[in-house]
């Protein structure tokens, strides 16, 4: 069972597609983690990635997709996998399809929420200085300090003012848009309605992968 998650920041697709990969026993392959994973052991893969990004130039896809299959290969991947945070364009789905070869991508699982919704839980988060992982507001404890991740401190990162927010939103939609109807053409596209409550949008994305095959 090979799944990707789309949607636009803040669509919740990132703690969804976690517990998801749970309840199916498949490994959660978030292309942030990963990215972090090479960059903090400096692998081969991680030593190349930050060459690009020491000049200030874009990791090409070809880099993300080496670690992406590199990560796939690792036993638990057997019975599957759940991709987060890539593809984010339509040439990085283009170019993970032809690394994937005859073992395509099942399903691709799209978390919709509304744009003032998602200003409204993004300009409510909190991220963790060490880890970088984001948390909405509500997750945690009003006097939380210390990420429960890392126990890293947390801040308010400026980007995730409002107005901020909304050029982001605006920036990704067309983006999220033409990877939808990429997949939508291929009939590997399931819809959710994100902006429903988090157990009913799990019970959804269960519902959509008893579909698959
Ligand atoms: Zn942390």
């Amino acid at each position: 069972m090979r799944l990707v998650f789309l949607g636009l920041a803040g669509a919740g697709k990132g703690t969804q597609a976690k517990t998801l990969s749970e309840k199916l026993g498949v490994a959660f392959i978030s292309s942030g983690d990963m990215f972090r994973h090479h960059l903090a052991q400096g692998t081969e893969l991680g030593k190349l990635a930050k060459g690009y990004m020491d000049k200030g130039e874009m990791v090409p896809d070809e880099v993300t997709i080496r670690m992406i299959l590199d990560r796939i290969n690792q036993g638990d991947c057997q019975k599957g996998f759940i991709l987060d945070g890539f593809p984010r364009t339509l040439n990085q789905a283009k170019a993970l399809e032809r690394a994937l070869g005859d073992a395509p991508v099942d399903r691709v699982l799209y978390i919709k929420v509304g744009e003032e919704e998602l200003v409204r839980r993004l300009a409510g988060r909190i991220s963790c200085r060490t880890c970088g992982t984001p948390y909405a507001q509500q997750m945690l404890a009003d006097d939380a300090k210390q990420c429960p991740r890392c126990g890293g401190e947390l801040y308010q990162r400026a980007d995730d003012q409002p107005e901020v927010v909304r050029r982001r939103l605006q920036v990704q939609w067309p983006e999220v848009q033409g990877l939808a109807d990429f997949y939508g053409r291929q009939r590997k596209l399931v819809e959710i309605d994100g902006e429903r409550p988090v157990e009913q949008v799990e019970e959804e994305l269960v519902k959509a992968i008893d579909r698959v095959g």
